[in-house]
């Protein structure tokens, strides 16, 4: 058994010793059968949450009301989630009400896929009542019941579905695939942050281009945030080179440079991104917009070490002319730029001040740092003050006649 079973089971006895049923479930299990490396380990239970919370000294009530504890044990963190069904769901968005129940097979029965609605205990025996092994060697993604049924329930299986098709390269039943066309429409009553965990983790799939090409012809790009506005943008999408992206803000920079029309902090806000990922979105379109016409030191001085991964990534969707947008070139030049930051110029404002006496302090001065930074990381000039001195007197003659 993997690793992290291992080190999971201690959670698992200690819930039997106190005479409640345990299992492994969810993504670890699926991920386990297909022997890809796996992610949380989550573990079901007949303990009710309070229960846990009474078992374990370490826990965090993260979802109380759904029935899901945090325990935290030897380091790691676990979910411990008590089998439950759900009620109605009147909104679409999350059940009015959950239940929780005795058979750990109505808890699978509320899972959105087969291969998903898989429970194991701890010697690896596997619980299995709808087929998800069989499902998992056919690499098939197919609803546990009725695939119109679970996807009106809620509709952001439909975006569950499209994103496991990235990353695990399977393919959709009919039945559910033709359930996703009918029912496309729906996601609209999805909440964006929703919406953007399953389209983040689609935009990190190995198969993404499979992903997408089911996005536009399911028509479900017609219902996801800017994408409605034109759905012509998703054909476009298709048509990249796609590879694996680290995060949704490099996602956003591509759809940009796409659609210049709608500018990243538009694009930020429709999918509610945070302001760091709208920064390092923002800073890699400008980057491909410079390619070309910057400098390449420049650029990859603006980059900085943490965003030449990514500004490759982006490089290559996009298709991007020559070569130069190799990691491999970009940390050639990073490594022999002559500053890292505007603090490593040989001077500052105060200089400035000093060679300029009596003009006030104003504008000029941030404009000829940033000429000075400039200058310096291209190596027109050297990173030293008797140079620099030189210049900006230069330059403001030049302004001045
Ligand atoms: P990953 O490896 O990406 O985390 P996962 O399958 O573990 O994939 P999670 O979002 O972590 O996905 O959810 C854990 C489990 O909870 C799923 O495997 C599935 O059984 C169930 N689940 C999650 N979201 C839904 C949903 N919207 N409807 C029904 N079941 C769900
Ligand atoms: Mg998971």
């Amino acid at each position: 058994m993997n690793n992290a079973f291992e080190e999971a089971k201690p959670v698992i006895q200690t819930l039997q010793a106190h005479g409640y049923e345990a299992f492994f479930v969810g993504g670890a299990v699926r991920d386990s059968l297909l022997n890809r490396p796996i992610g949380d380990v989550d573990i079901a239970t007949s303990a009710r949450p309070e229960e846990v919370q009474a078992i374990f000294t370490k826990v965090i009530p993260i979802g109380i009301d759904h029935g899901t504890v945090m325990v935290r044990y030897d380091k790691q963190s676990y979910e411990v989630t008590t089998y439950r069904v759900e009620a109605e769901y009147n909104d679409y968005r999350h059940p009015d009400e959950v239940q929780f129940v005795k058979d750990i097979r109505d808890d699978l029965s509320r899972r959105d896929f087969t291969m998903n609605a898989i429970a194991m205990n701890i010697e690896g025996n596997l619980i299995d009542p709808f087929n998800g092994r069989e499902a998992i060697s056919l690499h098939t993604i197919k609803t546990v019941g009725n695939a119109h049924t679970r996807f009106s329930e809620d509709p952001l299986r439909m975006m569950r579905a499209l994103r496991f098709v990235s990353q695990l390269g399977f393919h959709l039943s009919e039945e559910t695939w033709h359930a996703i066309q009918q029912n496309a429409s729906l996601l609209t009553h999805i909440a964006v942050e929703r919406n953007a965990v399953e389209l983040e983790k689609l935009v990190q799939g190995t198969f993404a281009h499979q992903a997408w090409n089911l996005l536009v012809d399911s028509k479900i790009g017609h219902y996801l945030p800017v994408f409605k506005n034109d759905p012509s943008m998703m054909q476009k999408c298709k048509e990249l080179s796609w590879i694996p992206l680290d995060d949704l803000s490099e996602a956003i920079a591509v759809f940009h440079i796409l659609y210049p029309t709608l500018s990243i902090d538009q694009w930020a806000k429709e999918w509610k991104l945070s302001n760091q990922q709208k920064r390092k979105a923002a800073l890699l379109a400008d980057m491909i917009h410079q390619y070309d016409k910057a400098s390449m030191a420049w650029l990859v001085y603006q980059l900085h070490e943490e965003n030449l991964a990514a500004f490759e990534r982006i490089a290559h969707l996009l298709s991007l002319e020559g070569e130069e947008w190799k990691y491999e070139n970009t940390m050639r030049i990073y490594t022999r730029l002559p500053i890292y930051s505007k603090q490593q110029l040989a001077i500052s404002g105060l200089e400035l001040k000093e060679w300029f006496h009596p003009t006030p302090p104003g504008p000029w001065m941030k404009r000829f740092l940033h000429r000075l930074e400039h200058a310096v990381v291209t190596e027109e000039l050297p990173n030293d003050r008797e140079a620099m001195k030189e210049k900006v007197l230069e330059w403001s003659q030049r302004e001045e006649s």
